[in-house]
């Protein structure tokens, strides 16, 4: 059978083509559109020499499937652009994996101590342990992960575990690259600003001051003094009204599945860093956007957008 030019189009506008397209391009972006045009241009193209709809059909997944796996964090979704925000009032930080690379000195006293007391049969944990059970999670709900029948046991560990981790932290603890950059553009438009985090608070007023950055925040909300820890949006929504700021003219920075669903169940744009956490993850929670780090081109794009959306 040889196919009609039209074919490809008609699968494309299909609603159930489309449907299962959103579904799974969470990514659907610039380039995915273009390369849709290109596909339709090349199906008319292959017609002309009675190249079958199946041939063509293959072409277009194939190159579907190279869009969905190339371009992850340069998506642009309809969430993507801050420009709603202005007036921005405040943005808000995470503090593990948003202010500072902690997350390896973590996962060291995590690893060295969990194989001291023989856990796992005294085999190290890996690191996609530690990103599935530990990254960004409450240390109740990490007590529960670790010791599911003993509790008090888990509490315990990761109590003496913090204190390893601060002792590590006071010596090797570095900030982000670009912090400094994005705390003077905070600073010059006069916003507010609160750290949120589901670290004890030991922990966080530890790394904000090796950081230089006690006088920098406003306040510093503590999951674990929340009703609720994230990803609930409780502590999001408890900065919010500490600084008498709103979900409409706030953003959020956060690096961790956990943290981006508290943000985004807050009702605010989540700016995802990709410190340690895979991509693929991250955009499963609905960041904004993803970047690199505070120097990444995306990031400062995007506030010259939202700078020029407020001088209107
Ligand atoms: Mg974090």
């Amino acid at each position: 059978m040889t196919a009609s030019s039209g074919t490809f189009q008609i699968m494309i506008k299909c609603p159930i083509v489309l449907r299962y397209l959103k579904k799974e391009q969470n990514y659907l972006n610039v380039v995915f559109y273009s390369k849709l045009t290109f596909v339709s241009w090349l199906s008319r193209f292959l017609t002309c020499f009675g190249i079958e709809t199946l041939l063509y059909l293959h072409i277009s997944y194939f190159i579907i499937c190279c869009s969905y796996h190339s371009f992850p964090s340069c998506c642009a979704n309809s969430e993507s652009s801050l420009t709603r925000l202005a007036p921005l009032e405040a943005v808000l930080f995470d503090i593990d994996g948003t202010l500072c690379d902690s997350d390896p000195l973590h996962y060291h006293a995590f690893r060295e101590m969990l194989q001291e007391i023989g856990f796992n049969g005294g085999v190290p944990i890996t690191e996609e342990f530690f990103i599935d059970t530990v990254a960004g999670k409450h240390n109740d709900d990490i007590a529960l992960a670790l010791f599911p029948g003993d509790l008090e046991r888990g509490l315990k560990f990761v109590d003496e575990k913090e204190a390893m981790f601060r002792r590590i932290a006071a010596k090797q603890l570095k900030p982000l690259n670009g912090l400094d950059k994005v705390r003077k553009w905070i600073e010059n438009h006069g916003l507010k600003r609160a750290a949120v985090t589901n670290a004890p608070r030991a922990n966080a007023e530890l790394m904000i001051s090796i950081l230089g950055l006690s006088d920098f925040f406003d306040v510093v909300i503590i999951g674990g003094e929340c009703e609720h820890a994230k990803p609930h949006p409780d502590p999001y929504l408890k900065g919010l009204e500490a600084l008498k700021a709103s979900k409409d003219h706030t953003f959020v920075f956060e690096d961790s599945v956990s943290g981006i669903k508290a943000g985004v169940a807050a009702g605010m744009p989540v700016i995802g860093l990709a410190t340690r956490n895979p991509e693929h993850l991250l955009m499963e929670a609905k960041p904004a956007f993803l970047i690199k780090d505070y120097n990444d081109s995306k990031l400062w794009a995007a506030l010259e957008e939202l700078d020029k959306a407020g001088a209107r």
